[in-house]
């Protein structure tokens, strides 16, 4: 194993966060650098939390890891955004409410065209968007709102009962909505398991790479992810064979380490998880 600190392209822990400062070229050309499992091939996961996060939250997740490994289950994990939640539709339909549109398009339609509110092209440099986002993004009350993907209770509460225990809810809301994501987790009725949030200093560019090294922490205990993210599956590495349900209609590229079973339905999805256990 290489040591981080020597080989990483960006050798400061404090030049290693997002800065607005930086160039567009600077920006590309980290993105190529860590938009692959090369990465998380070349160095040890916790030595990439180590470099990420404060050491609070790696140890948490390895506290989690402890536990699991001394009980020796294996379980599943869930995405909660766009897996069990419609987030970015009601993110839209609250934005839309106070900001203009020129395409006329409804919550949902700019949910599928843009995904998130950031890859609006329009509302780019709109900064009194970007405030409320941040906003939403820390308001415990908002998340309570944010409604269900029908039926996924129902259905993870009767896979949790009868085929596979969940064992943790994996996502990048922040660690300071925790009371609020716990709270909508309860008030829906999901079964209960360890919540892991994203350190909300956290930027971005690096969401998709701290998961990737949470559930490399957490394997194989957790070899089984939910999550409608095709981005998170470039950054799992190969040394462990994992099995993702992707919930989403994207086409993915092949990876050979991974099993990747695609549904556009919460109903495919289930129906994904029974054939394999
Ligand atoms: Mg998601």
């Amino acid at each position: 194993m290489h040591s981080i600190r020597k080989d990483f392209l960006i050798s400061e822990k404090e030049s290693l966060l997002w800065s607005s400062k930086w160039s567009t070229e600077k920006k590309i050309r980290i993105s190529q650098a860590i938009n692959n499992h090369w990465f998380l091939d070349n160095y040890s996961s916790i030595d990439i939390l180590e470099f990420l996060i404060w050491e609070k939250w790696l140890n948490k997740i390895l506290d989690l890891k402890i536990e699991l490994s001394k009980r020796s289950i294996e379980g599943l994990a869930l995405d909660i955004d766009e897996t069990l939640s419609l987030t970015s539709t009601f993110w839209f339909e609250k934005l839309l409410s106070i900001f203009w549109n020129p395409e006329n398009l409804t919550a949902s339609q700019m949910a599928e065209k843009y995904h998130l509110c950031q890859n609006v092209p329009y509302w780019k440099d709109n900064s009194d968007i970007y405030d409320l986002m941040y906003q939403f993004r820390e308001d415990d009350n908002f998340q309570i709102e944010i409604p269900l993907i029908e039926w996924t209770n129902h259905h993870y509460n009767r896979i949790h009962n009868e085929i596979i225990s969940i064992l943790s809810y994996i996502t990048v809301r922040p660690d300071n909505v925790s009371k609020g994501t716990s709270i909508w987790l309860d008030n829906h009725d999901f079964p209960k398991a360890d919540v892991i949030h994203i350190p909300h200093e956290l930027e971005y560019l690096f969401w998709n790479l701290w998961k990737a090294c949470v559930l490399d922490i957490l394997y194989p205990n957790i070899v089984w992810i939910v999550d409608d993210n095709p981005n998170l599956i470039k950054m799992l590495p190969s040394r462990y064979k994992w099995e993702v349900f992707l919930f989403n209609k994207a086409e993915t590229c092949n990876f050979w380490h991974i099993n990747i079973h695609i549904s556009e339905t919460i109903e495919d999805v289930i129906k994904n998880i029974e054939k394999l256990f």
